[in-house]
């Protein structure tokens, strides 16, 4: 349904997305994962059309994103990062316009603007305003415009930021209830809750994927050898270097790095040692050697979490575009998504220049 194989997407200098390949089945609901700035709204935004690629080739049940961005937009529903809802109209009116912007007729609009509602269970509310819904609402009003065409494949970018827990859980049951009728990709920062919807995990890092897989398979792969949680109290250089005297370890501090570093001694940290055996007496032994309070220790605990920053990595590093050994892009202008693709890295300036043509069109 989805192949993406060696995209690029750049910002002036900055790099996005790139080099990001994956493809994905008719059928499959895929999350991308990654931490903030990581690139899954790019990469989205590519896929849905709202931007072009500055390389690379994405195809969508077979055709190429810029050759022919109309016919990709036919057989995609895309809910942005920001729902794009006119809050005065009732979900009803916004559906049936959505519906007709798709082309449809007033007639098969209205049918369809209905048949959403009860995908979404909106039907109690079809004729509320939709500026005196909950976000929770509001988010499934997003998801019932991107799906009122009934496209092939949906797109939603980040569908549960911003819900309380029952509202997680509605919209859970939600995704899976769509599971089936449609393909569906949707990004998050949380690997709990894209776990528990998705069937594999594509995991973005710095725009380019650093796994891919079930939970599961992430986790064989990722927590092999002895997970220790420890709480200790003490400055964070000092727990690095009485940690670092056991050898064949590594540490992760699970707590962030405080500002005030004046009562640095004092403080609490939580910590997950790993290593390929059990260390717990020589860690407890380095720690009390070190003057550092201990105040907890056991195996195992916040797994998932565990996983997921060793895939995403802690932060966004400001990526930006490699010097040389790059083939520029050339670009179709005038047409709507008018670049034509290439294969290798982009220039600065065509890129530049085809998101102006693509906000233009
Ligand atoms: P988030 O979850 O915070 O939305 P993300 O994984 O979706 O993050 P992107 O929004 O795709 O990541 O951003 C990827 C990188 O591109 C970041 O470094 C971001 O600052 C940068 N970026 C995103 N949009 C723009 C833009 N319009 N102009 C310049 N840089 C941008």
């Amino acid at each position: 349904m989805i192949v993406v194989d060696n995209l690029y997407k750049y910002y002036g200098e900055r790099r996005a997305v790139g080099p990001l390949s994956f493809s994905i089945d008719k059928g499959e609901v895929v999350g991308l994962l990654g931490l903030n700035g990581a690139g899954k709204t790019t990469a989205l935004r590519v896929l849905a059309c709202d931007l072009l690629p500055s390389a690379g080739s994405v195809r969508v049940d077979g055709i190429d994103v810029v050759d022919q961005p109309h016919e990709v937009r036919r057989c995609i529903g895309y809910l942005p990062d920001s729902p794009p809802l006119y809050g005065d109209m009732s979900v009803r009116e916004f559906l049936v316009f959505v519906a007709r912007l798709r082309g449809l007729s007033t007639k098969e609009s209205i049918l369809r603007a209905t048949e959403a509602e009860k995908v979404t269970s909106l039907s109690e509310v079809a004729l509320e305003p939709i500026y005196s819904l909950s976000h929770g609402y509001k988010q499934r009003v997003g998801i019932a415009q991107a799906l009122v065409h009934r496209p092939k494949l949906l797109l939603l970018d980040e569908p549960i930021l911003g819900l309380d827990p029952v509202q997680i859980v509605e919209m859970r049951n939600l995704l899976r209830s769509l599971r089936g009728d449609f393909t569906i990709v949707l990004s998050s920062h949380n690997l709990k809750e894209i776990s528990e919807t998705c069937d594999r995990l594509l995991v973005i890092r710095d725009g380019t994927i650093s796994a891919s897989g079930t939970e599961a398979e992430l986790s064989e792969n990722l927590l092999r050898g002895v997970r220790i949680a420890c709480t200790v109290r003490g400055s964070r250089g000092r727990i690095k270097d009485a940690v670092g005297t056991v050898e064949g370890v590594t540490l992760q501090f699970e707590t962030p790095e405080a500002e005030d570093t004046s009562s640095e001694d004092a403080q609490l940290h939580t910590l997950q040692v790993v290593a390929d055996r059990d260390v717990r007496p020589d860690l407890v032994r380095a720690l009390v050697a070190a003057d550092i309070d201990v105040f907890a220790l056991g195996q195992g605990g916040g797994e998932l979490e565990s996983v997921f920053l060793q895939l995403a990595g802690e932060g966004d590093v400001p990526a930006t575009k490699p010097a040389a050994g790059t083939t520029a892009q050339t670009e179709n202008e005038g047409t709507p998504g008018g670049a034509s693709k290439a294969s290798t890295e982009p220039d600065k300036a065509d890129t530049d220049k085809a998101d102006t043509d693509k906000e233009e069109s």
